[in-house]
């Protein structure tokens, strides 16, 4: 039966036509230099397209182009509800071109089809009838000032947004940036990572398609150092909001100082510590949220829950239902229905996480799942499942953002302890505690320095609870209402009566 499955979507990766070009004014552009970059599929690390290699020149014309839409009111000054419609559709079109999407995605970062369909696409298109939703329900204030004025309090889009977005879920994080920033009547520039260019760009045709004006949503495709550099520093861009590592996001903060001082919004690593108390009375369900919080999409998620905090008392029981878990899990072909754990997105990143497994053992940490690479015959990225026991939180695999799948345990004493070992930590995007004792989850759930604590769960998430980080997790949050806020300013006007 899969068999059968697996032909029809390799015969639909042949057939399909894959956007390769800026998307700048509503059409699809080169690179001013003509020049390309290689896309590979991770599945097999062969290449499957040559993509536009945008530079300094090219995001200048899109801020051209984006900055004359905004000017000439075109979007940001139509009727919201006529805004809201087109969001919608727009909406819809993701929806209705979801099989495309879902392949193009998989095809550009391995990830398995079935999260492509179910998953990412259909989550991106949520994210858009959200904001489309909000359009028409955002209102300004009449402020308490004088008997004798007047005060209004009104929210205005700032402009030209620059999103510079990553690899591990390319389309919901252009989604979850484009949302907003168009629901608040902005023009909006996507930079995606250079691995992962193609859904964002056959997006942007899909707003043209739905009504968003030429020169409103555009997608310049590029490598960080020239075209996110060039958005980072551009006069002419009010705002960047950026998702990916912690490295890169202090740099956007010096691009602002040496540029226009444009506002940022980092949205970056983490360290998410998984706590699972003795007291936890369901093992079984905490196990395989623990499984899901770092094997899930390989492990590249911003919030994986890398760390495990278990109290000694359990870890032996604890850790046996993880690791297998870990063990069933076989990484396989994403083009296969049935696979739930495809390869990493490149070979720099499956280098990068074997030098960590190498290090962790290296530094006295011992393997009980997993270690190696899988499927090597077939030229693909993948890594099995790995989980890591007798870690000390200072480790490097404690303390650095691997972005794979590789679990780091750490026993503690007591829970005291484990909450101390969970803020051991520079990032602070997200973490869990697993106990039955409601004082105990209240005291973590306030204690642990983090955007998301998730209490008897993991990872739970939807587009009306906002999403982002504390310390070097970054600032200013996606999804919900807040989000918008990013993207607008106050101006307070003054009436004389
Ligand atoms: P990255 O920081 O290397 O790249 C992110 C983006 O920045 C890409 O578009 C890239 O081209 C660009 N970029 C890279 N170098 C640049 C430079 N010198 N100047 C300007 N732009 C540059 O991150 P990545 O490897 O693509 O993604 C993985 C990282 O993203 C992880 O650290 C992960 O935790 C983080 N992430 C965070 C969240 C969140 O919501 N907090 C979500 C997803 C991913």
């Amino acid at each position: 039966m899969s068999q059968i499955v697996i032909q029809d979507w390799k015969a639909r990766a042949e057939a399909l036509s894959i956007p390769t070009q800026a998307y700048i004014g509503g059409t699809f552009v080169p690179a001013l230099s003509g020049k390309v970059f290689p896309c590979v599929f991770p599945g097999t690390g062969q290449p499957i397209a040559q993509v536009a290699a945008c530079a300094a020149e090219d995001i200048d014309q899109a801020v051209r182009s984006a900055r004359a839409a905004f000017e000439s009111g075109v979007w940001s000054r139509m009727a919201p509800a006529d805004r809201k419609r087109i969001m919608l559709r727009f909406a819809e079109l993701i929806l209705a071109n979801r099989e495309e999407l879902a392949l193009l995605e998989t095809l550009n970062v391995g990830k398995p089809i079935s999260s492509s369909l179910n998953g990412d696409i259909p989550s991106a298109a949520n994210c858009i009838a959200f904001y489309g939703e909000a359009i028409d329900k955002i209102y300004g204030e009449v402020a308490p000032s004088a008997p004798d004025m007047t005060t209004l309090v009104m929210r205005e889009p700032l402009g030209v947004v620059g999103a510079v977005v990553p690899w591990n879920y390319p389309l919901s994080m252009t989604a979850w940036k484009v949302g907003p920033a168009l629901a608040a009547g902005n023009s909006v520039i996507v930079k995606p990572a250079e691995q992962s260019p193609f859904t964002a760009l056959r997006m942007a045709q899909l707003a043209t398609e739905a009504g968003v004006p030429p020169g409103v949503l555009n997608v310049v495709p590029g490598y960080g150092e020239t075209a996110g550099q060039a958005l980072g520093l551009h006069m002419d861009v009010d705002c960047v909001t950026f998702t990916g590592s912690t490295e890169v996001g202090k740099l956007f903060l010096t691009y602002a100082g040496r540029s226009n001082a444009k506002r940022v919004s980092l949205e970056l690593g983490g360290k998410s510590p998984q706590i699972v108390l003795a007291d936890c009375d369901d093992l079984d369900a905490a196990a395989r949220a623990v499984a899901g919080g770092i094997f899930t999409n390989a492990g590249q998620v911003c919030n994986a829950g890398s760390r495990l905090i278990v109290e000694d008392s359990i870890r032996e029981e604890f850790l046996e239902r993880v690791a297998a878990i870990a063990k069933a899990l076989r990484p396989g072909d994403p083009l296969n229905p049935d696979t739930k754990l495809g390869p990493l997105v490149s070979a720099p990143q499956m280098a990068r996480v074997m030098g960590y497994i190498e290090g962790g053992t290296a530094a006295g940490a011992r393997i009980i799942a997993g270690g190696n690479r899988a499927l090597t015959e077939t030229g693909g990225y993948y890594v099995e499942p790995t989980i890591f026991d007798a870690v000390d939180n200072a480790m490097a695999i404690a303390q650095e953002e691997v972005f794979g799948p590789v679990l780091a345990t750490i026993a503690v004493k007591s829970f005291e302890e484990a909450v101390s070992v969970a803020n051991d930590t520079i990032y602070g995007l997200a973490a869990s505690i697993w106990t039955r004792d409601v004082k105990k989850a209240h005291r973590a759930a306030r204690a642990i320095r983090a955007g998301v604590v998730w209490v008897n769960c993991f990872d739970k998430g939807t587009m009306s609870v906002p999403f982002g980080g504390f310390k070097q997790s970054g600032f200013g949050r996606d999804k919900s209402l807040h989000a918008i806020e990013k993207y607008m300013d106050l101006k307070a006007v003054w009436f004389a009566t």
